[in-house]
C-alpha cells in the first residue's frame, strides 16, 4: 500500500485479521489514520479496526431505543478506552470492552503504539451513532 498511514511505519505483522481500506467514510470523526475491514455483516456487522500511533475517534454514543451498543475485542497493540466522566482505560489484546448504548466514549491509540480491535456493532432498534467532539490533544497527550 501507499497510503500516507505508512508514514508511520505499519507493524510488518499486526493481528491475523485483514487491515482492510483507510477509514475515508468516517475519516472525518477520527484523529489520525484509521483503517476499516469488514469481517461480517450477517446478524451482528462486525469490522477490524486499525488505529495508528495517536489515532482516536471522536467521542460518540451508539443509541438505540432497545439493545444495540458495541462490543471491542482488542487483537493488538496498546490503546485506550474512555467513558465520559471517567477515567481512561489502557487496552492491549485480549482485552475486551462492552459499550452499552446510550453511553459517551471515545476508543483508539496509545501515542506510541499501533492498535487494532474487532468492532461488533450490536443489533437494536432504530441503530445510529451521534458524534461528538473531538478528544482533543491536550487531554490525550496526557496519557501515556
Ligand atoms: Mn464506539
Amino acid at each position: 500500500m501507499s497510503e500516507n498511514g505508512m508514514q508511520k511505519n505499519m507493524p510488518e505483522k499486526m493481528a491475523d485479521f485483514p487491515l482492510g481500506k483507510p477509514n475515508t467514510e468516517y475519516g472525518k470523526y477520527f484523529i489520525g489514520q484509521s483503517y476499516l475491514a469488514p469481517l461480517s455483516m450477517e446478524i451482528v456487522p462486525t469490522f477490524h479496526v486499525t488505529f495508528e500511533p495517536g489515532c482516536r475517534n471522536n467521542w460518540h454514543i451508539h443509541n438505540a431505543e432497545k439493545g444495540g451498543g458495541q462490543l471491542l475485542i482488542c487483537t493488538y497493540g496498546r490503546g485506550w478506552y474512555q467513558e465520559w466522566g471517567k477515567d481512561p482505560v489502557e487496552l492491549h489484546a485480549g482485552d475486551v470492552v462492552t459499550i452499552a448504548a446510550g453511553v459517551k466514549h471515545w476508543h483508539g491509540a496509545a501515542k506510541d503504539s499501533w492498535f487494532q480491535h474487532i468492532a461488533q456493532e450490536i443489533p437494536g432498534k432504530n441503530t445510529s451513532t451521534a458524534w461528538c467532539e473531538a478528544v482533543e490533544d491536550e487531554d490525550y497527550l496526557k496519557l501515556k
